[in-house]
């Protein structure tokens, strides 16, 4: 039998269904004890539950890191804040026990999160949830499922598996995650992808499809779940699982490398991040700087933008995490599908095509001189540290960000505080106007970074989040690849170094041809960096010209995309 979902972490898993489900949490029969009792009932749990969790969160910094011990040490904050307590309290003052007051208040957030529009707060729900079971499970003494002693080659089959739920579990006991819920941004899926072990979620009828002890193949690059296979599905599975095993374990040999083509032209290779957690995933993964720091993600989730002195902190941990190398702080890229409410941007007809990005920070000089303040301090005490501007279409916002760089500069000085003497500042070039000025931006900017992402969705016309047109994003089109060819060739006329951040600069079709261009840096998440140095090892100049050429003399982005599919590295 076959379920399909959503795959949100790569690889094979094969073993045997254990179900975890969940706890009978029935307090019906449980007495009203007096107001002050059950707020004593209320106040021991609540200190159970920090305790717990904070062994979790220690447990979890060590074994897996601080980005997902955040996801439990975010809980204990929620449960602890003084609305939610109160909100308990009262409940308690009107007649319920302890129960019942945790029940009630955690389903009310629970309703208020998962009616938002962004996807962070309806993942808030998830937490509350999470809290909500724990808080019962301590109050009605209730065991929680033990995740942490598994038998080997478990595939773990659960409705939902709550943070705290998936953070004790011991990693080399797990084969697969299966859940009915949840998608590619949930924690659970952030987990199990920092623990390395394939995932698939949102399986409908999960839980009615499988037994304790079913025998099951995880797929999940596909998403695809197969149950009680056939002895010849098995051995398929268990051969690709091999494959995908010793592919993983040959890449490590890339890791301590410098980045060079078959022929020893060098070029760098960098990491895109959205936390400082994240860079600390880049320099495991052997990236040899920061390409891109989305620093939008500094500014998500949260009720107010972070101040001078909070970005001023992270910029300098990520930059000491860096150790010197180079590292390029992306500034505020918010508006198109990167909403943040507390910025109260106001309905758009076509938000992509609208206030956003740069424009947004030119006309909010504010905040955006908050974020220049920070870089010039945090640059300061690295001189790596270099400046990028996102959605740049003229050589006007160029100067103006320079300009408003410079007033920082001064009152900085004037302030007394220690400031960077020379920032660079470079051009992300991710619209077609920016493509085709290149040579003109190049005189005012000191460095490129091609955005793929959307120099293909603005290039082509085609929302790179609508699924009607998905068929007709390609950066393969050879009006992107023509704009990638010009934009590299007026950097280097100017010589300015060029550098890719956009999906296309992990993708083995497109390396030859951006060898081929001449692009100096790539830029890739942290899970691309080995096998990206792996396909540019491939590759000598000689074959990379010969595949430019060829792909280039194409007319349509389907036999670019072929010609290049099939072309080998030699
Ligand atoms: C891009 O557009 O290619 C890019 C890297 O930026 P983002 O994906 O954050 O829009
Ligand atoms: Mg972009």
């Amino acid at each position: 039998m076959e379920l399909r979902g959503i795959g949100a972490s790569d690889g094979i898993g094969i073993g045997a269904v254990v179900c975890v489900r969940t706890q009978d949490l029935d307090y019906s029969h449980v007495p009203y004890q007096g107001a002050s009792r059950e707020k004593a009932r209320l106040r021991q749990a609540t200190a159970e539950f920090t305790a717990r969790i904070q062994a979790m969160v220690e447990q979890v910094t060590a074994r897996v890191g601080e980005k997902e011990s955040e996801i439990l040490s975010g809980q204990i904050t929620m449960l602890t804040d003084p609305y939610m307590i109160a909100q308990m309290e009262e409940a308690i003052d009107g007649g319920s026990c302890a129960e019942g007051a945790v029940d009630a208040v955690c389903r009310m957030f629970m309703e208020v999160f998962s009616c938002a529009d962004d996807e962070l707060m309806r993942q808030r729900a998830a937490d509350v949830g999470d809290i909500r079971t724990r808080m019962l499970s301590i109050l009605l003494r209730v065991q929680q499922a033990d995740l942490s002693a598994l038998p080997d080659g478990t595939v773990l089959a659960a409705r939902d598996l709550t943070p705290s739920m998936t953070v004790g579990l011991d990693r080399s006991h797990v084969a697969a995650i299966l859940t009915e819920t949840g998608g590619r941004t949930s924690h659970c899926a952030i987990l199990a992808r920092a623990l390395e072990v394939p995932a698939v979620l949102s399986v409908p009828g999960l839980l009615d499809a499988v037994r304790d002890g079913m025998p099951a193949i995880v797929d999940g690059d596909a998403g695809l779940v197969i149950l009680n296979p056939a002895p010849a599905q098995l051995e398929e599975y268990r051969a690709r699982q091999t494959a995908w095993l010793r592919e993983r374990e040959l890449l490590q040999r890339y890791r301590d490398r410098a980045t060079l083509t078959a022929d020893g032209r060098q070029v760098s290779l960098y990491a895109n991040i959205g936390s400082v957690s994240d860079a600390r995933a880049a320099v495991q993964a052997g990236a040899e700087g920061i390409g891109l720091f989305r620093t939008e993600f500094l500014f998500m989730d949260r009720p107010a933008p972070p101040g001078e002195e909070e970005q001023y902190e992270t910029y300098r941990q990520v930059a000491r995490l860096m150790a010197g190398r180079e590292v390029i702080i992306r500034t505020l890229d918010v508006g198109g599908d990167k909403g943040i409410p507390y910025l109260d941007m106001g309905q758009e007809e076509n938000p992509f095509l609208g206030h956003r990005a740069i424009r947004y920070c030119l006309d909010h000089p504010d905040l955006f001189k908050t974020q220049l303040r920070a870089l010039l301090r945090a640059g300061a005490e690295d001189g790596n540290l270099k400046i990028m501007l996102p959605l740049v279409t003229g050589v006007e916002e160029v100067r103006a960000a320079r300009a408003l760089l410079e007033e920082c500069r001064t009152e900085l000085q004037a302030e007394g505080k220690a400031c960077a003497g020379h920032i660079p500042l470079g051009v992300m070039i991710e619209t077609p106007a920016s493509a085709l000025i290149a040579d003109l931006l190049a005189r005012e900017s000191d460095f490129f970074s091609i955005g793929t992402n959307d120099l293909t969705q603005y290039t082509v016309a085609v929302d790179r989040g609508n699924a009607r047109v998905a068929g007709l994003y390609t950066t393969f089109h050879p009006a992107v690849l023509r704009s990638i060819r010009q934009v590299i060739a007026a950097g280097r006329a100017a010589g300015i170094p060029v550098g890719m951040c956009g999906e296309s600069a992990a993708d083995p079709a497109l390396i030859p041809l951006l060898l081929a261009f001449g692009l100096d840096e790539f830029s890739v998440s942290p899970a691309s960096v080995l096998s990206t140095r792996k396909h540019i090892a491939g590759w000598t100049r000689p074959a990379a010209e010969q595949a430019a050429r060829d792909a280039m003399s194409l007319p349509t982005a389907a036999q670019v995309e072929a010609c290049l599919r099939t072309t080998q590295a030699h």
